[in-house]
């Protein structure tokens, strides 16, 4: 069985991951669990800071590392907060976390009407089998969806009750856990992964 340090510290996250990775003969150790702290995200796209993350846990570890660096692109907001998406209220000085977060993106989008609230998940998942890999396996992922004008639904993290989804009629946050890891950009991503996996390792 390969042991694969996961690079992130977002619990909600690893869960998803965890169990969309789940049944596949590989173990997981989150980066927390072997104490290793966040890598700084400098990149300027999902896939570098994917690769950042990967790299930094795997340097640390000295074990494969598997990351990934995802967020929402509003397209009445020129693709912002994009890989900002975490820190998105805390670099406007209006707080930090989910809530925040999404108390700013529906101040932003305010007056914009529904023909433009227009926005999609992105994801990247890099899988790095040692800090030096010249070759990181480099799979993505996104998911379409409008923004609501209040929120909806108690799953999931992140913006996903601002989330909505036409073909679902509901918002990302009303979907079950195993309803959202079947259909999101996380889920899309690893299954690329995984078809590509055993060439892999
Ligand atoms: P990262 O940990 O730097 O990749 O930041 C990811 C951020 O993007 C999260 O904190 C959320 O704000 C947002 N995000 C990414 N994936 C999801 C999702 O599946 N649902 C809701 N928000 C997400």
């Amino acid at each position: 069985m390969t042991t694969i340090v996961l690079a992130s510290g977002n619990r909600k996250k690893l869960d998803e991951l965890q169990k969309i990775l789940a049944g596949k003969n590989l173990t997981f150790v989150p980066q927390t669990a072997l104490e290793i702290s966040e890598a700084e995200e400098t990149g300027l796209s999902f896939v570098e800071n994917a690769i950042i993350k990967a790299r930094h846990a795997s340097e640390l570890t000295q074990l494969p590392a598997l990351a990934d660096d995802s967020g929402i692109e509003v397209d009445a907001l020129k693709g912002a907060p994009g890989i900002y998406s975490a820190r998105f209220a805390f670099m406007h000085g209006k707080g930090n976390g989910d809530a925040a977060n999404n108390d700013l993106l529906l101040e932003l989008l305010e007056n914009v009407p529904e023909a433009q609230r227009s926005a999609r998940y992105h994801c990247a998942i890099v899988l790095m089998r040692h800090a030096r890999d010249p070759m990181p396996l480099i799979c993505t992922g996104s998911w379409e969806g409008i923004i609501l004008r209040e929120p909806r639904g108690s799953h999931g993290f992140g913006y996903d009750p601002l989330f909505y989804l036409p073909p679902q009629h509901c918002s990302a946050a009303e979907l079950s856990p195993t309803v959202k890891n079947s259909l999101s950009h996380r889920a899309i991503a690893l299954r690329q992964l995984l078809q590509q996996w055993p060439a892999l390792l």
